[in-house]
């Protein structure tokens, strides 16, 4: 005779998460995702791959998924249930790609954006609307050592036309090579952040520094050099944000955590 009984049901799997990192923000997140949800949400982080990865719990992807539509085939491959793009203000290209393909999808997205620093208030601070307008900055104020804080890659290529100024580059692990880097005369120094207000002072004096520039990343992990410029009354021309994709916006951690409680944790 087989047992009869009532048929037992699939336990319903837990929700997965995917977030886009590459930040320190995207680790925090996925550090307090664990603390707080453990096993009751099944997390992936994934990064571009472009510095060594962090530890971080959960799963790790790393490597571009081939544009928005890459993404989009990977959201369903995967079964993704929930992404939050905790990728750098200044990553465009990655949330634009995530907003598409969370549109076409149906996917609930969540973009964790810290908040941008403000202008107001007083100091040494010049807005450009992007990376050509601070080099046209730059070549106006006659800067001759500028410490250009924007990244080894990308950005400096807006730079290249002024071939008389010094740029001091800050790498976070390896220098780039040489071939890659279009400017005349430069130095590349490697740091990780945070980098104190007073390691910054140094840094700049030992250097001979008479104008900084900067994206307008937000954040205390940079704040260093901002107070750093502010002592020392150094010309900073800071790089506002491109425009953000449309869509839902945490502006911390705690914020997002509570965007993923609602997403039905069990
Ligand atoms: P981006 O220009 O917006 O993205 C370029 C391509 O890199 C994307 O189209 C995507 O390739 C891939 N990609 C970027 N972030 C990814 C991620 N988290 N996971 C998988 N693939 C990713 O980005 P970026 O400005 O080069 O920045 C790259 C990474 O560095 C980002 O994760 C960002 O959070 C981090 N970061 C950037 C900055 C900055 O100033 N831009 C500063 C600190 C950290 P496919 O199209 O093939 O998917």
């Amino acid at each position: 005779m087989p047992e009869s009984g009532p048929e037992s049901k699939p336990a319903p799997r837990p929700p997965r998460l995917l977030i886009l990192g590459g930040t320190r923000d995207a680790a925090a997140l996925a550090h307090g995702a664990h603390a707080r949800f453990g096993p009751r949400v099944d997390m992936v982080s994934s990064l571009a791959g472009h510095t060594t990865p962090p530890e971080l719990p959960g799963r790790m992807r790393i490597g571009g998924f081939g544009g928005a539509e890459g993404l989009a085939a990977h959201l369903r491959a995967e079964a993704v249930d929930a992404l939050i793009d905790a990728t750098h203000p200044f990553a465009a290209q990655i949330s634009a790609n995530a907003e598409a393909a969370c549109r076409e999808t149906g996917t609930p997205r969540l973009m964790l954006v810290r908040p941008a620093w403000s202008l107001e208030g007083g100091g040494p601070w010049i807005d450009a609307a992007d990376a050509r307008a601070a080099a046209a900055h730059i070549r106006a104020m006659q800067a001759k050592r500028v410490f250009l804080t924007t990244g080894v890659r990308g950005e400096t290529a807006a730079f290249a036309g002024l071939k008389d100024t010094f740029f001091l580059l800050r790498a976070m692990e390896t220098p780039p090579a040489p071939e890659t880097v279009p400017l005349q005369k430069y130095k590349v120094i490697t740091g990780r952040p945070p980098f104190s207000a007073g390691a910054e002072i140094k840094l700049m004096r030992e250097h001979g520094i008479d104008a900084m520039v900067t994206k307008n990343s937000g954040g205390a992990l940079n704040q260093g050099k901002m107070e750093a410029a502010r002592a020392l009354n150094l010309p900073t021309v800071i790089i506002r944000r491109p425009p953000s994709p449309p869509g839902e916006t945490a502006g911390d951690v705690e914020a997002a955590l509570m965007w993923i409680e609602k997403l039905g944790v069990q």
